[in-house]
């Protein structure tokens, strides 16, 4: 996969029900009901309070429904937005993972019959095979650069007609992260995870580097 590929996502691109379902599960958890009623309201999706999307693959949402959602977080957070942003991403992994495994098609991954080296990859080549079954544009790309991970996801939803000067998809350097911890067995702090690339900056794509820390 080239550098120069790209995704044109059209603004009112559709999204996964069971992928935003994921992210409110995720969202409650970390800032309860009454913040993610705020964050809904704020993001114009009141249709959803007390009546989220279905867990399923049928795509009802819009890929900026998810992204402003991601984007009123943010500003209802103020100056934790990134770090609990993160926190929520982490949380909405676990969420796949307990409550979606079957949906996403994440069950087959059998990560215990693998090295503990080999590991780390599995879960991120489980996450592209996931993201590429389940939504009709989905491209994503894992390599392993001399043990550095580079997970680049060249239609991500998450900043979707969003700009910024910085790198802004901190739910998915999160839930990178807890699929790492997922993977090893080890602290999601183990990990250093940068995101290098950002489409909200212009970028192509949304790129992740991945290393364990010294
Ligand atoms: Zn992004």
């Amino acid at each position: 996969m080239s550098d120069n590929q790209s995704v044109i996502l059209p603004e009112d691109a559709p999204y996964v029900n069971a992928l935003l379902l994921q992210m409110i599960w995720g969202i409650e958890e970390v800032l309860g009901t009454n913040g993610l009623n705020a964050v809904l309201r704020a993001s114009n999706l009141n249709r959803l309070i007390d009546n989220p999307p279905p867990n399923n693959l049928e795509s009802e949402v819009q890929a900026r429904e998810y992204a402003m959602l991601n984007a009123a977080i943010e500003e209802f957070t103020g100056r934790a937005g990134k770090g609990m942003l993160q926190r929520i991403g982490r949380a909405s992994f676990r969420w796949g993972i307990k409550e979606q495994s079957a949906v996403m098609g994440l069950a087959g991954i059998a990560l215990k019959a693998l090295p503990q080296r080999l590991r780390k990859r599995a879960i991120l080549l489980g996450i592209r095979k996931g993201l590429m079954d389940i939504v009709e544009y989905g491209l994503v790309d894992v390599q392993d650069k001399n043990g550095v991970l580079i997970y680049t996801d060249y239609a991500c939803t998450i900043c979707h007609t969003r700009h910024d000067e910085k790198s802004i998809c901190h739910l998915y350097v999160g839930t990178l992260g807890e699929a790492m911890a997922y993977a090893t067995g080890k602290d999601f702090r183990e990990f250093d995870i940068v995101e290098t690339d950002c489409r909200a900056k212009g970028d192509g794509f949304c790129r992740f580097e991945i290393r364990d820390k010294a």
